[in-house]
C-alpha cells in the first residue's frame, strides 16, 4: 500500500488508494508540521512517494527510510492518466496536460511519456498575489467568492471596442488588452471586478499558451489541472470557452489538483 503526496509551492497535496476508491488530503506548504503529524499519523504502514518542489524538505523532516522521491512532471502526467480513466474519458490519444499551480507548466503527454514544452509564471500564485496587492485580500477561497459577481468590461478591453463600429479581423469578444480599459479617467472598479479581471488575465494567459502547444504538438485536447480550478467556476469557464474557440477539446477533470499526488502513489 502506497500514499503520493505532492508538495507544491503553495499546497501539499495527498493521494491514497483505498477499496473506496482514492482519498485526499490537502495542506497549505506554510503549514508543513500539521502535514508532517497527519502523514504521521495516517500513513504509517504506507510505502510514502514524494513528488514536487518541496519533496525533499518534506522527506527530511518524515525521519523515515521507505520514501521514495518520484519527477514531478511524470508523476502529474500519470496521475492525469489515471484520473481521466477513471472519468470514462479511456480511448483518449496524446493531449497537452496544463499544470495551473503556483506557477503554470505544459507538457506534451504521449502514450505513457511526457515532454515539457514551457510555462508561464502566471498561474495561481499570480490569482492571489495579483489580486491581493489590489484589494488587499490574499484568501483563496474569499477571493473566488468575490469574483463570482464581478465584471470586467471596465477594467478589460475587447478587441470590438478598439474597432468600435468596424469589423474587427478576429473575434470582437477576445480580449485585445488585459486591464487596457483601466483608467485614471473611469471610475474605479469594486473588489470584485478586479478579481475577475485577475482571473481573466490567468485563464487567458494559460489557455493561449496551451493553444500554441496544442498547435505544435498536433494534438486537440488539453487536459488543465491544479488546484488554481478548485471551486473556480469563473476561471474553468473562460479556461473552457476560449480553448473552444480554438477547436479544442478542453477537460478539467475533477480532483485533478491531485494528479501528482496520484501518479506518485502509483509510480
Ligand atoms: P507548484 O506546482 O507551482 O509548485 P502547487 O503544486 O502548490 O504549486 P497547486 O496546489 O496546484 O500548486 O495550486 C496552487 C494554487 O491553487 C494557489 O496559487 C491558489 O490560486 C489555488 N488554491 C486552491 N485552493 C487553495 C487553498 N486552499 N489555499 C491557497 N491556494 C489555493
Ligand atoms: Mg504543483
Amino acid at each position: 500500500e502506497k500514499a503520493g503526496i505532492d508538495a507544491g509551492g503553495t499546497l501539499c497535496k495527498v493521494a491514497m488508494q483505498t477499496e473506496k476508491g482514492w482519498v485526499y488530503q490537502s495542506f497549505p506548504t506554510k503549514q508543513m508540521k500539521e502535514c508532517i503529524r497527519w502523514l504521521n499519523t495516517h500513513c504509517v504502514h504506507r510505502h510514502l512517494c514524494i513528488t514536487g518542489g518541496k519533496a525533499s524538505i518534506i522527506r527530511a523532516k518524515l525521519k523515515r527510510q521507505d520514501l521514495t522521491l518520484i519527477p514531478e512532471f511524470s508523476a502529474s502526467c500519470a496521475g492525469a492518466r489515471e484520473l481521466l480513466n477513471n472519468e470514462g474519458h479511456t480511448s483518449l490519444g496524446d493531449f497537452i496536460l496544463t499544470n495551473v499551480g503556483t506557477g503554470t507548466s505544459l507538457n506534451h503527454v504521449k502514450g505513457m511519456k511526457q515532454e515539457w514544452m514551457g510555462g508561464t509564471g502566471v498561474g495561481g500564485g499570480t490569482l492571489i498575489g495579483l489580486s491581493g496587492l489590489l484589494t488587499g485580500v490574499y484568501d483563496y477561497s474569499k477571493l473566488i467568492q468575490c469574483a463570482e459577481h464581478g465584471k470586467r468590461d471596465s477594467i478589460d478591453l475587447t478587441v470590438a471596442r478598439i474597432y468600435e463600429g468596424e469589423t474587427p479581423p478576429i473575434p470582437g469578444d477576445l480580449t485585445a488588452s488585459n486591464f487596457g480599459a483601466a483608467s485614471a479617467e473611469s471610475i474605479s472598479p469594486s473588489p470584485a471586478d478586479q478579481v475577475a479581471s485577475v482571473i481573466g488575465l490567468v485563464a487567458e494567459t494559460v489557455t493561449s499558451l496551451s493553444v500554441l502547444a496544442a498547435q505544435k504538438a498536433e494534438v486537440k485536447t488539453v487536459v488543465y489541472i491544479g488546484s488554481s480550478f478548485v471551486d473556480n467556476s469563473l476561471l474553468q469557464g473562460i479556461v473552457t470557452r476560449y480553448s473552444r474557440q480554438w477547436g479544442l477539446t478542453p477537460i478539467i477533470p475533477e480532483h485533478g489538483s491531485f494528479c501528482g499526488a496520484i501518479g506518485a502513489a502509483l509510480s
